[in-house]
């Protein structure tokens, strides 16, 4: 792996387990500030990059994460652009698959690494996994490819043995070190005794153009999840919901649901009173193939739109950016069609 002389890097501090401590009353951990993060991982200046932070105030529990935080992380990266070579950003691990699929849709033509980590215990803790996330997502951000650009141009999930696509990635376990995983597309490098990143995997832009940073989302969406049991009243409450625009269906494997007529019906109108209605599978591996089944047909015939391989997480951050940009329906539905960050698998 290549770095730069003396790499220039960010590091955005938003809080979670990674720089949590215990509460000492109630010994439930609640996050703390940079220095004590950063007073644990000596190591850091091992590496000799220069390396600046800005931290949330006050850090926070990413459970607490909201649009207001993903503007602000945007903005942090869009005022220091040019200042650095690349950027990490710790985060809680519950909603760091959000924030990567955020991040990915605000941050249009970025070609700078933007490597979100965190751990599954805290970094003051003897078996801490922090501490190798943390050197490891620096010596990331810091890499440079042959053509001496950054080897990592986009938003990115780096936990334990793996660097993951951001917005493809989920958070499979809340007790394994190896917490995330993206079931739709492989890694982008393999963390072992040295980095190997999988070049043919990573992100690249097709055009010149400067990094243009969105910071409006649109939070008018909700998630609905099928499962047995759901009934007329409940699915017309939910799809009445005042002022949505749109709804990330949680459908059974391939992108199916029931073909009952009450249930079609009710889609149909919601579809008809101009909401986007957007498939997604449950399953965490696969996608919505809505021709394979009648049960998917049905769903298709109705309006509703395929999300093919997409995350749910990657669904619904879409449709906010999509709504935030004040695109009309019509166009909402063709850039659903379109992959904008490599998100999606479209054939
Ligand atoms: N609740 C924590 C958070 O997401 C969990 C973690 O960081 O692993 O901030």
């Amino acid at each position: 792996m290549t770095t730069k002389q003396r790499p220039r890097l960010l590091i955005i501090y938003t809080g979670g387990t990674i720089g949590m401590i215990e509460n000492p009353v109630t010994h439930a951990l609640q996050p703390f500030d940079f220095s004590h993060l950063i007073d644990n991982v000596p190591k850091v200046k091992m590496l000799g990059y220069d390396i600046d932070h800005i931290q949330f105030n006050p850090p926070i529990d990413s459970s607490n994460m909201s649009l207001e935080h993903w503007r602000d992380m945007a903005t942090a990266i869009e005022q220091h652009y040019d200042d650095y070579d690349g950027f990490v950003v710790l985060h809680g691990t519950d909603t760091m698959s959000f924030t990567a699929s955020a991040l990915s849709f605000m941050l249009e033509n970025l070609r700078k690494p933007v490597i979100i980590t965190g751990s599954q215990l805290p970094i003051g803790e003897v078996r801490t996994d922090g501490e190798e996330n943390l050197i490891t997502a620096l010596q990331v951000a810091a890499a440079i490819g042959r053509d001496g650009e950054p080897m990592i141009q986009e938003v990115a999930i780096l936990f334990n043995d793996s660097l993951w696509r951001g917005n493809r990635s989920t958070k499979m376990s809340a007790d394994n070190f190896n917490a995330f995983k993206s079931n739709n597309y492989p890694e982008l490098a393999r963390i072992g005794l040295s980095i190997t990143f999988m070049e043919k995997n990573l992100y690249r832009q097709t055009n010149n153009e400067p990094l243009k940073v969105h910071k409006v989302l649109d939070p008018s969406v909700i998630f609905i999840e099928l499962y047995p049991g759901l009934c007329e009243a409940t699915l017309r409450h939910m799809l009445n919901t005042p002022y949505i625009k749109g709804v990330v269906l949680k459908t059974y494997g391939a992108g199916n649901a029931p073909s009952d007529a009450w249930f079609i019906g009710a889609i149909r109108d919601a579809v008809e009173r101009g909401i986007v209605v957007l498939n997604v599978t449950q399953c965490v591996n696969g996608g919505v193939n809505d021709t394979l089944y009648e049960t998917g047909n049905t769903l298709s015939a109705a309006g509703v739109v395929s999300g093919h391989d997409m995350t749910s997480e990657a669904a619904i951050t879409k449709l906010m950016f999509l709504f935030g940009l004040g695109l009309d329906r019509d166009a909402v539905l063709r850039e659903l069609n379109r992959d904008l960050r490599g998100e999606v698998s479209i054939l």
